[in-house]
């Protein structure tokens, strides 16, 4: 009896524990993907580069004689309806770790049992299963650092190779045409401004690995801080729709350690970072909506989302130039350099004083990197609520880190066109990505007066911060 092979971040052939089961059971494999409301809540970007992946899959399952089967409506009814269209004995898939996915999958797997289905999941979208961390006193880590010295010398498995066959049934179930889903729709940008930024599927992302493994990783120590350079792997958005295994870059870059590049060992610490995230996602799963820190509830920020000024922000018009180029960036690839991310997330909850969560809302909305985990742990980290947070007194400052990081002004003129008399293409080609209704061309005047003046808002922001009651 067939195997369905549930997929959903886990959109690559190889190095797939599930597939790879699948595979064994001997039988035909089923892969589908579900557009439940999982996909439906997906911020704007992140759905429609959702769809490129799945596109990408299908071909790649196509090219193995296999097929990818689309059905939309809630995991557990689409699910046994297809177990029985096909009558398949068991349901795989690999296993996610943010409380929604923790809740369905949960319910998927007592209802097929329940049904007499055997229904299995599988590691693979993380190096370490949040469970199977833990500190000397039995606790999860909410400290980065001793979480990176448990795991470091750890063996982890070898990546698996992609099954030289996956066995097709004598006939397939129908299946949604994805074109139909539009999962683009809500991509209110010229998506073909941002389409050349994206690195869509396995082989591309496998290739890039390649590179950054062969050229780039050595130097990444520093070169990982240069907005305006390719110092990063640029990764995340493979890792995030699991289009690459977080097993294979930790090999990858192990490998380059043993071959004496220098910085690669501090690459490996950031894929650290990835699953510290998912540590906390798992233990502490509130931290994609509240203050990990409970006393910060009481800490005066601007909670309303409608102001001028948080509008300014969101459009790269705060008149702090790393500000903006940073949000532009997003705007049009997608994607925004990590320590630009920090910078604007500072900028906004600590100068603007606004609360993180609008800010944590906009990057869903924009980033084809998005991660549940990452992005959540990434701005409680900033603003200073969070687990193994920088201290809320740290607070960034954009035109220093400018002259550390942008020098030259590489990056912000990569990005803002007013005033320059020839502008670039990529900082022309926010005015095409943005929609109409914003009102913006190049011809206008940069933002004389910044939203929020630099050192008044540091001020601002610390008198909160010693004011505060907790
Ligand atoms: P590299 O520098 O090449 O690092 C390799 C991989 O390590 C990355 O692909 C990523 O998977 C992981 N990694 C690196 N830095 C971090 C980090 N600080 N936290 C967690 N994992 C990390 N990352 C996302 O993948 N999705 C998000 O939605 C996201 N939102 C963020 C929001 C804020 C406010 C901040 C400060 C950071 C956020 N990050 C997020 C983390 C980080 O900025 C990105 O992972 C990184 O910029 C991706 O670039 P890269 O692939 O070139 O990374």
């Amino acid at each position: 009896r067939p195997t369905i092979l549930w997929l959903r971040r886990d959109l690559r052939l190889s190095d797939h524990p599930a597939l790879v089961a699948a595979v064994e059971r001997g039988g035909p494999v089923i892969p589908v993907f579900i557009r439940d409301d999982s996909v439906d809540r997906l911020g704007a970007a992140p759905r429609w580069r959702l769809g490129l992946s799945l596109e990408d899959l299908a071909a790649r399952l196509a090219d193995k004689g296999s097929r990818l089967i689309f059905r939309a409506g809630p995991a557990r009814e689409v699910l046994r309806d297809l177990v029985k269209e096909a009558g398949a004995g068991a349901v795989y898939w690999s296993r996610l770790y943010d409380p929604e996915a923790i809740e369905r999958d949960t319910d998927v797997k007592s209802l097929l049992k329940d049904e007499g289905i055997e229904a299995e999941s599988f590691e693979g979208h993380v190096l370490f299963e949040p469970w199977t961390v833990e500190t000397g006193q039995g606790g999860y880590y909410k400290v980065y650092s001793p979480m990176w010295r448990a795991v470091k010398d750890r063996e982890v498995p070898e990546a698996l190779s992609t099954p030289s066959k996956i066995p097709a049934p004598e006939s397939w179930p129908e299946s949604d045409k994805l074109e139909d889903w539009q999962l683009g729709a809500a991509m209110n940008r010229g998506a073909a401004v941002c389409l050349p930024h994206q690195r869509v599927g396995e082989e591309a992302a496998q290739g890039r690995l390649g590179w950054f493994a062969g050229h780039a990783i050595g130097d990444y120590k520093t070169g990982r801080n240069m907005v305006a350079d390719e110092g990063c792997s640029g990764l995340s958005e493979n890792l995030t729709y699991g289009e690459i295994s977080p097993r294979q870059c930790w090999h990858a870059g192990w490998r380059a350690v043993e071959e004496g590049a220098e910085g690669a060992e501090t690459w490996v610490k950031e894929l650290v970072w990835r699953e510290f995230a998912y540590h906390l996602i798992y233990h502490t799963p509130q931290i994609t909506e509240r203050n990990w820190r409970e006393g910060w509830d009481r800490f005066p920020w601007e909670e309303k989302e409608d102001r001028q000024s948080v509008l300014r922000w969101k459009q790269g018009r705060t008149g702090v130039p790393f500000v903006d180029a940073a949000m532009r960036e997003m705007y049009v690839t997608g994607k925004m350099h990590n320590r630009a991310r920090m910078i604007v997330a500072s900028y906004l909850t600590k100068h603007m004083m606004t609360h993180w969560e609008i800010g944590k809302r906009w990057f869903e909305d924009c980033l084809t990197d998005w991660d549940p985990a990452s992005n959540a742990l990434g701005w409680q980290w900033t603003a200073g609520c969070g687990p193994d947070a920088a201290p809320y007194f740290r607070i960034f400052n954009p035109e220093t880190q400018a002259e550390k990081f942008d020098k030259d002004g590489t990056y912000r003129r990569r990005w803002i066109a007013e005033g320059q008399s020839r502008p670039t293409k990529t900082a022309l080609s926010y005015f095409e990505a943005i929609p109409r209704s914003w009102g913006l061309s190049p011809d206008d005047a940069y933002p004389g007066e910044p939203v929020v003046g630099l050192q008044e808002g540091r001020k601002q922001a610390l008198a909160a911060y010693e004011a505060r009651d907790f």
